[in-house]
């Protein structure tokens, strides 16, 4: 394994793989309707990066210094045969941990299957517990109780559960303090995510964030909390365990304290495209090698040059941006996956 930093002297640790571009929810904040409608062109299968080529990927990845892989979208359940790439990812050398992150719909149907491939942990997406409201957040898509289903059979098939929560103001700021006390009699860590400006899609305003401070303070005139030691270096949630001793939750804070210091985390979209951060305008396209009969170490070295160079913080520069940059056209969410 080589010793890879990049500008800011931060390993490669981590990587997102984007399985698919599309979703069965149309998330406001994500994949609007009006954006993401009837018409809209998703990729075709054949620009797809196929199992055996993400595996090669991984392979490269993991020589480079990658330990975790998570797998996203789009939704990632609904990429056929999902558990044999888990499987195929399994089996690789120096991959100490799979996660996928999802939004609970396919899962009770696949949970099983995912945990016997080798599937550590999932990160379900739930942003409320009513369902009049979540059916409004998801594009008039899904139900609450689907999910909470998918959530149960989970945590039977033996993977380490963890609900994250997108809060909005005047959206689902309400439900801050009715998902921690559900969660917490489940004994399931509930993430609260800071809505973040990630693409170009969803209108985003500074005015409708809701602040891991102001999160806290909700929760805490009710469950009263003491913050607790980040687990490893570069976790992104901060940890808060609640006083009564009943568990933790967590508050991933990107908006309103950033933590690009740490940040190990490379990201490859559906097509094959490896983004060096979540907010990229721009992108190496590895499909192209992986198509054009690149040898291994071509492919490995132009990871390295990817990684060496990278100087990515935009989240600790969000607030000395100009609106001008701003305006670039970014990565849409579903495309790079969380
Ligand atoms: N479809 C899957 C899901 O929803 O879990 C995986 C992909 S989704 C893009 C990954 C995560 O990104 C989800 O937890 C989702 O809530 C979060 N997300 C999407 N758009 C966001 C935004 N604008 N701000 C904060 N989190 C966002
Ligand atoms: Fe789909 Fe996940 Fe985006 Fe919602 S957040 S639209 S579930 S990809
Ligand atoms: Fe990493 Fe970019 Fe997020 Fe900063 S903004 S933590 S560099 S993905």
């Amino acid at each position: 394994m080589t010793n890879l930093r990049d500008q800011l002297h931060r390993p490669l640790r981590d990587l997102r793989i984007s399985v698919t571009d599309r979703c069965n929810f149309r998330c406001q904040y994500c994949m609007p309707a009006e954006v993401f409608g009837p018409d809209f062109a998703f990729l075709p299968p054949d620009k797809i990066l196929s199992f055996e080529e993400i595996e090669r990927l991984v392979k490269i990845f993991v020589s480079l210094g990658v330990k975790k892989v998570r797998i996203t979208g789009g939704e990632p359940l609904l990429r056929r045969d999902l558990p044999k790439l888990i499987e195929r990812i399994h089996r690789i050398d120096g991959v100490e941990d799979i996660a996928l992150t999802t939004n609970g719909t396919l899962l009770k149907k696949y949970a099983s299957d995912l945990a016997k491939a080798g599937l550590s942990r999932v990160a379900v997406s739930l942003d409320s517990l009513n369902e009049g409201r979540f059916f409004q957040i998801n594009g008039h898509r899904g139900k609450v109780k689907t999910v909470l289903e998918g959530i149960e059979k989970a945590a039977e098939a033996g993977l380490l559960v963890k609900i994250n929560m997108v809060v909005q103001k005047g959206v689902n700021g309400q439900d801050i303090v009715s998902m921690a006390e559900f969660f917490k009699d489940k004994q399931h860590i509930l993430r609260f995510i800071e809505y973040m400006d990630v693409g170009n899609s969803n209108g985003w305003r500074m005015n409708d964030v809701v602040s891991k401070k102001e999160i806290i303070d909700q929760l805490h005139q009710v469950f009263p909390l003491q913050a607790v030691e980040p687990n490893y270096k570069g976790e992104v949630a901060t940890r808060y365990q609640y006083l009564d001793d009943t568990g933790e939750v967590g508050v991933i804070s990107s908006v309103t304290d950033s933590f690009c210091s740490t940040c190990s985390r490379a990201r490859i979209s559906a097509e094959g495209i490896l983004y060096t951060c979540l907010f990229a305008t721009e992108g190496t396209d590895l499909r192209e090698l992986l198509r054009t009969e690149a040898d291994d170490a071509t492919i490995t070295q132009c990871i390295s040059e990817v990684w060496e160079n990278r100087n990515d913080r935009y989240s600790d520069e969000r607030n000395e941006q100009t609106m001008e940059k701003r305006k670039k056209s970014k990565i849409e969410m579903s495309h790079i996956g969380g």
